[in-house]
């Protein structure tokens, strides 16, 4: 399980700095976090403007 970036995402950027493994990047259309290395630990969900950081 990991966390999952929604179409909510408004391509702000605020959650990739807080990130401690670097998993969260920008994709296409909106940030994206890689499942390969998410850690679950939750750090990101609290900065997301539009929450649309959500465990999956
Ligand atoms: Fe990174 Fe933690 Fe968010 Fe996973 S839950 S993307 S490890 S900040």
């Amino acid at each position: 399980m990991t966390h999952v970036i929604s179409d909510e995402c408004i391509v702000c950027g605020a959650c990739e700095p807080e990130c401690p493994v670097e998993a969260i990047s920008e994709g296409e259309s909106k940030y994206e976090i890689d499942a390969d290395k998410c850690t679950d630990c939750g750090a990101c969900v609290e900065v997301c403007p539009t929450e649309a950081i959500s465990p999956e």
